[in-house]
């Protein structure tokens, strides 16, 4: 695979992400019901909603710095070491940032 074929692979998983967390955020600022017995219910759907938000920014996050890598010419080199992160390693984990003996 490419860079420039798994920046394409990356862009429609980013633009999902950006979707969900928009829909996420509408869902986490809703008002709480008035009464205390049905805001417990909304409460415990909202931390569930707000660490998939988490989740999904950190993912995204990933996946922008994995880009921003490819366009600047410094993807697939280890954060750690400098040397080249295996392409087979990358096309599993287009985020890495790190190569096998420096993830280990
Ligand atoms: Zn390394």
């Amino acid at each position: 695979m490419t860079h420039a074929q798994i920046a394409e692979s990356l862009q429609p998983r980013l633009l999902t992400l950006h979707a969900e967390i928009a829909a996420l955020e509408t869902a986490t600022t809703q008002a709480l019901p008035a009464k205390f017995a049905d805001q417990v219910g909304e409460l415990a759907d909202l931390a569930t909603d707000e660490s998939l938000e988490v989740a999904h920014i950190h993912e995204a996050e990933q996946i922008v710095a994995a880009l921003a890598r490819i366009e600047s010419g410094h993807f697939g080199v280890c954060s750690s070491c400098g040397g080249e992160i295996a392409p087979a390693r990358l096309a599993a984990l287009p985020t890495a940032i790190n190569c096998i003996a420096c993830a280990a």
